[in-house]
């Protein structure tokens, strides 16, 4: 009975995020979109597969197609969208309506040119609608945060010399699927000593050092939703350029969250954390934007980023229910860095933090 309850409540859900999309339509000179990015039709539809599409007309009717592996699954969870069982999802689709744009970021050019080369292109249009996560959305991605935290509190007591990279992160990885995670949200990330120089280093056989600062980053994966975090920790009593890197970042970091809200701009909260990284003389260590979205995938819009551009006047400001990473880092090549990043969604009377793990240097 509750399944059946929580399949109607997901059923408006979907409907709902297709009409949001419809009312974007009505200004493109389209009638309908025809969505093939798998994560758009997950979203639009609850349907995850490897080989689906839904056209979703301006008045907000859609029409799902996917082939036989899926069609089942199709008609039980896609409740209010006609489906239609073909191979070639994309082919039988359009030809459903008027003029049909394509997701012009999410087809081949063989594709497109199959379909005749002269469909409107758009992108990034159901993306715009994620950007805004109902509160369903958020309840995923806090349980995923919520597994973060719990295989972080269980791994870190048992870092010490002599443990590698790569067991770090497969203790991360196997406990946040014994806490329930589908599996990692990405490929984990953990550096020690100086392998922490470099920002999406990949667990090698280093074992762990006395003196090393070790970057863990890694999440859960849950129920499609992803959790991001990334903590650094000292192996030993940390020698003084690292306490002092290590409050750097985290002031910058908390800078950064502080900076989170609704009506922010991206260039401002990014920003706001960079600012104490350049002031420190290290503007040049920390190379990367300061956060993105989180969602359904775990790089999403909005990107937190000094590179957006400013022109992008739709997408330049947060709005409420966005969730976003807060990352700054510092790298120095040849001894290490340090990186501390949560998960957090912006509300409107200040953001609520999804990953709870402690930003105290851990001294292990
Ligand atoms: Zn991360
Ligand atoms: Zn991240």
């Amino acid at each position: 009975m509750k399944m059946v309850n929580s399949m109607r409540v997901m059923t408006a859900i979907h409907a709902q995020r297709r009409e949001r999309l419809a009312a974007l339509l009505a200004g493109r000179e389209a009638d309908a979109l025809l969505v093939t990015g798998g994560v758009n039709v997950r979203y639009l539809t609850g349907l995850a597969s490897s080989n689906a599409a839904v056209l979703v007309r301006a008045d907000a009717t859609a029409t799902l197609a996917t082939d036989c592996r899926y069609a089942e699954t199709a008609r039980r969870v896609c409740a209010g969208i006609e489906v239609t069982e073909e191979r070639d999802v994309a082919g039988s689709l359009a030809s459903r309506a008027g003029r049909v744009a394509v997701e012009a970021h999410h087809m081949s050019a063989a594709d497109y040119f199959r379909l005749g080369g002269d469909l409107p292109r758009t992108s990034g249009l159901v993306e715009a609608v994620r950007r805004v996560k109902d509160e369903e959305e958020i309840a995923l991605i806090r349980a995923a945060c919520e597994i973060t935290d719990r295989a972080f509190a269980d791994v870190v007591a048992t870092l010490r010399p002599g443990v590698t990279e790569r067991e770090v992160a497969r203790g991360l990885e196997r406990r946040m699927i014994e806490l329930g995670a589908e599996k990692p949200a990405f490929d984990s990330i953990v550096a020690s000593g100086p392998n922490g120089s470099i920002p999406h280093h990949s667990p090698s056989g280093r074992p762990l050092e006395r003196g090393d600062l070790v970057t863990m980053d890694f999440g859960a994966l849950y129920e499609g939703y992803h959790a991001d975090m990334t903590r650094t920790v000292a192996i030993g009593e940390p020698a003084s350029w690292q306490r002092e890197l290590y409050d750097l970042v985290r002031a910058a970091q908390r800078a950064g969250r502080h900076a989170v809200r609704p009506g922010a701009s991206v260039h401002e909260v990014d920003a706001a954390a960079r600012d104490l990284i350049v002031e420190a003389g290290h503007g040049e260590a920390f190379g990367h934007g300061l956060g993105h979205g989180v969602g359904l995938e775990i790089h999403e819009v909005p990107f937190l980023s000094p590179a957006e551009p400013e022109s992008d006047h739709e997408h330049a400001r947060l709005e409420d229910r966005v969730p976003v990473t807060v990352e700054p880092g510092v790298y120095l090549p040849g001894r290490g860095g340090v990186r501390i990043e949560d998960t957090l969604v912006t509300r409107d009377g200040g953001p609520e933090l999804l990953t709870r793990t402690t930003k105290e240097l851990l001294v292990l």
